[in-house]
């Protein structure tokens, strides 16, 4: 019987905290869900507006996208079958995929929360107050707390500006964004690890 972790579609964001000692994150984000609940990291497409040094997927602007209906019809059944109860949107650059926001309507009609992966340097009013409608969360990379340090991960600088400026617009509609850095060899250490200093900008 498929499992439904929330009828009616109501987010309960208890779901998403950082593990405990006893439990492995269930991804690089370092969040987990509560047993017997699993989260899942969708890749709904490949290409990418940026062209980052340290891309886990080696996007580039070309690649698939993952069609809508299939992710409606087919993915979703599936991972309610497999008591997925949280969902990633990522890629690639999940905002350049035209159906970002009917793949988010389908995952929290189903029960499930939703977060977005995102770099943010590109965020359409539409998408931020979709987003903030169906109470998606957006996860936000940063690779530096300044211009210089971020571009040199993303080879253009003027990208951290862009990035902040839209994080706060989403801020503004509720869209909790949340910025993680990845840990590379220039990431700040200790007092000035980002777990200490990356905002968490929720409302
Ligand atoms: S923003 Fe993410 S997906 Fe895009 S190139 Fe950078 S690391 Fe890769």
């Amino acid at each position: 019987m498929p499992f439904h972790p929330s009828p009616g579609g109501t987010r309960d964001r208890s779901t998403a905290r950082p593990p405990n000692q006893a439990q492995a994150a269930s991804c690089y984000f370092r969040t987990s869900v509560d047993p017997p609940h699993r989260k899942a990291l969708i890749q709904i497409c490949e290409p990418c507006n940026e062209k980052c040094r340290h891309c886990f997927v080696s996007a580039t602007t070309r690649g698939a996208y993952m069609d809508w209906d299939a992710v409606r019809d087919r993915l979703i059944p599936q991972l309610l079958a497999a008591r997925v109860s949280r969902v990633t949107l990522t890629g690639g650059e999940p905002t350049m995929h035209p159906g970002l926001l009917p793949i988010a309507a389908s995952f929290r009609e189903a029960g499930m929360s939703v977060g977005v992966c995102t770099n943010a340097v590109v965020l359409l009013d539409e998408q931020i107050t979709m987003l903030a409608k169906l109470e998606a969360h957006l996860n936000v990379s940063l690779d530096g707390f300044s211009a210089d340090s971020h571009g040199v991960f993303r080879g253009r600088p003027a990208a951290f500006a862009e990035t902040v400026e839209n994080v706060k617009r989403a801020a503004k509609a509720c869209c909790a964004p949340q910025t993680t850095l990845p840990r590379t060899r220039s990431t700040p250490s200790s007092a000035d690890s980002p777990r200490s200093r990356a905002p968490r900008m929720c409302c």
